[in-house]
């Protein structure tokens, strides 16, 4: 459906206006290793949102010995977790979305990247651009997301800046502009100069004819010739300012949050179905686009991540949920902070807030104050990974069939149902997601499970007008099954058998992306 033209958006407030133009709400990206850890405890602490930087980590630590699914975290040393924390820092409000690390969850990273307005790629000064961090960024430029570049680790030995200058604008082919430069390198990495407002920032005194100063000044003087900053280029994702730093000596952290609050961008538009919603519209809309599930153990509660898109939410607003029909009542939304969750009393376009509910909210829902519309862009992925879940207690079988639904839900794994009555089918991405899936089954719902193989390898939705459909699904019904929301998917046991499908049935669609909500 396309919008009609003359279909007008709502008002836009000015004093909401005003709130949401101080929104920052974005994502670190990185590859393992890189200082993404150190570098989100230096911003909260200098954002005051902890008192002592390890906190972070000491949390997690606490988190992680809750569930064997923690251990695998643990064990594993990689960050499975998705969440965000707010602080303040500069008049400006920041939403800090975690993304995890590991790329099996990349479904989930893609999510959340949806779900920000600028991404800060945190590179190792010796390492350069790493494998990780290139898949992330491409995630980013799919959606233009505007990216504030990192390079770490200055205070160690690292490559020449120029060179790393070079690689980030060759291998991502981006334009690159030098914000600050660093005075002194590894052991004597001293501080930075900050380029575009032509300040040193020092952490250690620097006496006044140094050779560090002597050779900065040299060297940015040779920087001249590189891209200048250009704020539009940037809104567009197509440049990218660069920071030098140390995460760990906490050296270039507040350049990177100064510059967020003055460059970085305010909150985007949304697209939904019918037209896209700007943050500062009066009427209150959200996009659901993480659900976490057991995050207090004391409560069996499940958090939905919620991105405000526009609008003011306001504590026991009533609002409408857009798939089911029905009203959702907002009793307790929450903002988290490094330390605790606090009630959120109100919270603007941009902000991300946890909505604790039992399972009425999924991934991709909408909440509005009532206007009819979806929002588009958070999407499934076919999985290329297909396991018959193996049950060897059957008394359990409806506990199973309970707790699939409720971790498919929350988009661990996606779920199908085999139209013939065969046992459930669950799909991944990566595999590290079945061994949160065992993990989490028996930890948290008492059902050990095995996996078995099964002959398919490729799923895809299949879409079509209701005869052929159901014509289709006849003929094909043990390799049919029912998705989550009932959506029919077939699944093929290798990519010739489903081009043969696809071209033997030109009135069908055959789809590997699924757009949710
Ligand atoms: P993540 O995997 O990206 O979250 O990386 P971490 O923040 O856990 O850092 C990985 C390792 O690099 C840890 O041992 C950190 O102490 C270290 N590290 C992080 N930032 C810096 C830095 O600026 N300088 C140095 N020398 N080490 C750092």
């Amino acid at each position: 459906m396309t919008a009609d033209s003359t279909q007008t958006a709502p008002p836009l407030s000015e004093a909401l206006g005003q709130e949401v133009k101080r929104r920052r709400t974005f994502a670190i990206i990185s590859h393992p290793d890189a200082g993404k850890t150190t570098l989100t405890e230096r911003l909260l602490r200098a954002g005051g949102a902890i008192q002592m930087a390890g906190n972070v980590r000491a949390k997690g630590e606490r988190r992680r010995t809750r569930s064997d699914w923690m251990s695998i975290e643990r064990d594993r040393g990689i960050s499975v977790v998705t969440s965000v924390m707010t602080f303040e820092y500069g008049g400006c409000v920041f939403n800090l979305l975690d993304t995890p690390g590991h790329e099996d969850f990349s479904e989930d990273t893609y999510r959340t990247l949806t779900a920000v307005d600028c991404a800060v790629m945190v590179i190792d000064a010796a390492k350069g651009i790493e494998a990780r961090t290139r898949k992330l960024f491409e995630i980013c430029r799919l959606r233009d997301i505007p990216i504030i570049t990192f390079i770490n680790k200055m205070d160690r030995e690292a490559q020449d800046s120029f060179e790393l200058l070079d690689e980030i604008a060759e291998t991502l082919a981006l334009d690159v502009s030098p914000a600050t430069w660093p005075v002194g390198r590894a052991a004597t990495f001293a501080g930075t100069y900050d380029l575009r407002h032509g300040k040193l920032n020092l952490v250690q005194p620097v006496p006044e004819g140094d050779e560090r100063l002597a050779l900065m000044e040299e060297e940015v003087e040779l920087a001249g010739v590189l891209p200048a900053f250009n704020q539009e280029a940037f809104d567009q994702g197509t440049l990218t300012p660069v920071y030098f730093g140390s995460a760990m000596k906490e050296i270039g952290v507040t350049d990177l949050l100064d510059a967020l609050v003055e460059i970085g961008p305010a909150p985007r538009s949304q697209p939904t179905e019918t037209r896209p919603v700007q943050a500062a519209e009066e009427g209150l809309t959200a996009l659901v686009f993480k659900i976490q599930a057991n995050m207090d153990p004391n409560h069996r509660d499940r958090m939905a991540f919620a991105r405000i898109c526009s609008g003011k939410l306001a504590r026991g607003m009533r609002l409408r949920h857009i798939r089911s029909g029905k009203q959702f009542a907002l009793h307790t939304p929450q903002f988290f902070f490094a330390q605790n969750r606090q009630l959120v009393e109100e919270a603007y376009g941009g902000d991300v807030v946890g909505i604790p509910n039992h399972g009425t909210l999924r991934i991709g829902d909408t909440l509005t104050e009532g206007e009819e519309i979806r929002f588009t862009g958070v999407p499934h992925f076919a999985p290329e990974i297909l396991r018959r879940v193996r049950l060897d207690d059957a008394m359990k079988a409806k506990k199973l069939r309970n707790a699939l639904v409720e971790l498919a839900e929350e988009g661990v794994v996606q779920l199908f149902r085999p139209q013939d009555g065969a046992l459930p089918i669950v799909g991944v991405v990566g595999t590290l997601q079945l061994d949160v899936l065992q993990s989490r089954l028996k930890a948290e719902y008492g059902v050990p499970v095995g996996f078995e193989s099964t002959p398919f390898t490729v799923a895809r939705w299949v879409k079509g007008p209701q005869e052929a459909l159901e014509r289709f699904e006849a003929a094909n019904r043990s390799s049919m099954a029912d998705d989550l929301d009932g959506d029919p998917v077939l699944l093929a046991s290798s990519a010739f058998m489903m081009n043969r499908a696809m071209e033997t049935n030109p009135e069908l669609t055959f789809h590997d992306i699924k757009q949710i909500g």
